[in-house]
């Protein structure tokens, strides 16, 4: 599929000149902020939400740049427009410079990522390891652990990586958020010791509107046998079940569970229509 144009500090640019210098000391220190958003039919799902985090992310690490969130909004609507294909994956890459004036915006069009059917029916795979992400609700392109051990659960069919703090508890994914879930009671890591998923906040409104009880808090992982089922979140993922963590195995999805995925999948099909 053909992705021709991309936008470099809210202009659109052929994809041609979608480079970054290796002289660039702030793109291999890795001084930016990232995001990912999901567009499909040409919307761009949550893209208030993704613009607000991406300043937020830029915030934590002091990096200062000329944009606003209703430019970087506009210019993507624009994007989607000239794009030939209306069901993709935009990435959004800020990243800084030594003056507030040379920041780099850009919005890059990808192929959407599809999780296999079978996955949301069986629940996945994943490992754990012990790591912490520095600054965890800033979306940085501090990555390197995380595409380690990521890249090691890939080889060993996994779909994540949860990764564990000092006291053995499961605070998130390397790309998800993570739940568990007994009946109608849901439990997941305080907002403030990871990613502010948008997936997230919106599961945790579509579960309250459905009548869940959603809890914030830590869950060690050797009290993981006292929950029903777990989950993770995120913009590709949506809701996915999980069936194996390390060599611990749960039942696939419980009714609970698999009635939240369907009034999940309705809100984001009333979010196409608003
Ligand atoms: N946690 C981490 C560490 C992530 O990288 C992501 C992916 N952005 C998520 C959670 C899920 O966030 P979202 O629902 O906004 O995609």
């Amino acid at each position: 599929m053909e992705l021709k144009y991309f936008l470099k500090n809210n202009e659109i640019c052929p994809i041609s000149e979608a480079v970054i210098s290796l002289f660039n000391i702030e793109h291999s220190y890795g001084f930016g902020v990232y995001e990912n958003v999901r567009v499909k039919n040409s919307i761009p799902f949550f893209i208030n939400d993704h613009v607000e985090r991406l300043f937020k992310s830029a915030e934590a690490i002091g990096l200062e740049h000329q944009f606003t969130e209703d430019g970087i909004i506009k210019c993507t609507k624009q994007l989607i427009e000239k794009l030939e294909i209306k069901t993709l994956n935009l990435k959004m890459l800020l990243i800084g410079a030594k003056e507030r004036k040379d920041s780099c915006l850009y919005v890059l069009p990808l192929s959407p990522h599809f999780p296999d059917e079978k996955f949301y029916r069986d629940g996945v795979k994943t490992i754990t390891k012990k790591y912490e992400r520095w600054l965890p609700q800033a979306k940085t392109l501090n990555m390197l652990p995380s595409y380690i051990y990521y890249s090691e659960a890939k080889k060993n069919n996994c779909y994540d990586v949860l990764f564990l703090d000092k006291d053995d508890c499961i605070i998130e994914g390397s790309r998800t958020n993570f739940f568990a879930m007994t009946g109608k009671t849901i439990i997941t890591a305080p907002e403030e010791r990871v990613l502010s998923g948008v997936t997230r906040k919106h599961v945790i409104t579509v579960a309250k509107k459905n009548g869940y009880d959603v809890q914030e808090k830590t869950i060690a992982i050797n009290d993981l046998k006292k929950y029903q089922s777990v989950f993770l979140t995120s913009t590709s993922s949506k809701i996915m079940p999980v069936r194996m963590i390390d060599k611990m195995e749960f039942a696939g999805p419980t009714k609970e569970l698999k009635e939240l995925i369907k009034n999940f999948d309705e809100y984001l099909k009333s979010q196409e229509a608003a």
